[in-house]
């Protein structure tokens, strides 16, 4: 089992410049007046050209129902960690009786926090906390901070891979970027819970010098796609079979697999 998830990593050697640490970044990034603040979760947007978030920011919604396993098996290992962060065994009692955990990611959380409460600790871990704007980014809320490391819950059917996981990477990175901004300490790592119809598995993501610039570049091209009047031209050369706007924009039904991958609004 991954008690890694909450124990202290062994993340070694990580080098990252001054310059591209939170608190320094406030100067550069806190007088940005001519850029739209982006939400973190639209970093991690699929489509290659970003129009999923031109369109989320110009009101075109999922189809209704295609946004489901996903966010089930998300919201499952959330409300186990929510149980455990504030009533302890008392919590895990209820989501147990209650049938919250009703699928192996569940069974994952429960498993992760069993192990931390045994060992007679409570976890150092928020649920969802908000976190204000700053760096260029709107009021936001990572899936979790362990300690002081973000984690992110990220779902794909056989398994988080490719540009997705890429994606989610630079997501975490933003996250960290966050977090050193508001408390003035160093966040090196973050934790993605990669979440596949069989199983879940957990990475430690080094928030190195090259994911910092990663992330930086990121948020300022959906910045400028979030600012454009016109969504973004032309067509990828490829789509992904999931993407749930093809209806808006190719005309033909997404897969019914892989509907995890949306931006959260
Ligand atoms: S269908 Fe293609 S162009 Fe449209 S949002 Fe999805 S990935 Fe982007």
């Amino acid at each position: 089992m991954r008690v890694g998830l909450v124990l202290a990593p062994r993340v070694e050697g990580v080098r990252v410049s001054w310059e591209l640490r939170g608190w320094s970044l406030l100067t550069l990034l806190g007088g940005l007046k001519d850029s739209v603040l982006v939400r973190p979760s639209e970093l991690a947007a699929p489509c290659p050209v970003r129009r999923d978030v031109w369109l989320m920011r110009n009101g075109v919604r999922l189809a209704g129902g295609s946004v489901s396993r996903g966010v089930n098996y998300h919201r499952e290992i959330l409300s186990v960690f929510r149980a455990a962060v504030s009533e302890g065994w008392g919590g895990l009692k209820d989501v147990v009786e209650g049938g919250v955990i009703r699928s192996h990611a569940g069974a994952w959380a429960l498993a992760v926090v069993t192990a931390w409460l045994s060992s007679g600790q409570v976890p150092p871990i928020a649920v969802e906390p908000y976190l204000p704007p700053v760096l260029g980014f709107t009021r936001s809320k990572p899936d979790l901070v362990v300690g002081s490391a973000p984690a992110e819950v990220a779902y794909s059917p056989a398994g988080l891979s490719g540009k997705y996981a890429d994606a989610k990477r630079v997501e975490l990175a933003t996250y960290a970027l966050i977090l050193e901004a508001l408390i003035k300490l160093p966040v090196n790592y973050g934790w993605l819970i990669m979440v596949g119809d069989k199983r879940v598995s957990t990475e430690c993501v080094v928030v190195d010098d090259v994911l910092r610039e990663e992330a930086l570049r990121a948020r300022e091209d959906v910045a400028r796609v979030a600012s454009s009047l016109t969504p973004p031209q032309p067509n990828p050369e490829s789509c992904p079979a999931t993407c749930p706007f093809r209806e808006s924009c190719l005309g033909t039904a997404p897969a019914t697999e892989g509907l995890g991958e949306v931006v959260r609004a």
